[in-house]
């Protein structure tokens, strides 16, 4: 699996950063950053495998979660969870976003360049915490789903 030529950079940082790590970088473990890089409809892991494991016959749900958990621990990657739905989904973090889950489809949109700083300072003034990560989720109804209602 290779990536768009203009996602080659991100995929060689990841790639530098992991092996900086003592990160083995397996055939898989490279597909799978691959995946998650192309991807921008927020699979879950049977996604990911179901896509991957006609490629990767040697591959099992068991490699992409392992996989996964090392990509979230060094930052590239976040768990997207959605109330109502026990699955997980994942969400390469290349750019600054938000997501607005539709309530009726399950649909999860990007809101690109959403500027969370503000908030965050907010928070850290009025608490008196050092905030060192957050979760926003908008639900809504998407365009789809308001038509069809
Ligand atoms: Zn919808
Ligand atoms: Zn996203």
């Amino acid at each position: 699996m290779s990536v768009d030529p203009h996602h080659q950079e991100t995929y060689e940082q990841v790639l530098a950063h992991l092996k900086g790590k003592q990160i083995r970088l397996t055939e898989t473990r490279k597909a799978i950053i691959a995946y998650m890089i192309e991807a921008h409809h927020h699979p879950s892991a049977e996604q990911i495998f179901h896509d991957l494991q006609d490629q990767y016959t040697h591959m099992s749900l068991a490699t992409v979660y392992n996989n996964l958990r090392i990509l979230i621990e060094e930052g590239f990657v976040s768990e997207v969870k959605v109330s109502n739905d026990n699955t997980t989904y994942f969400d390469f973090m290349g750019h600054d976003h938000l997501h607005v889950v539709c309530e009726i489809c399950g649909n999860i949109t990007d809101f690109m360049d959403a500027d969370t700083s503000l908030l965050v300072k907010e928070a850290e003034q009025k608490t008196g915490y050092q905030v060192t990560k957050n979760q926003f989720l908008i639900y809504g109804v998407c365009p789809a789903c308001s038509l069809k209602k």
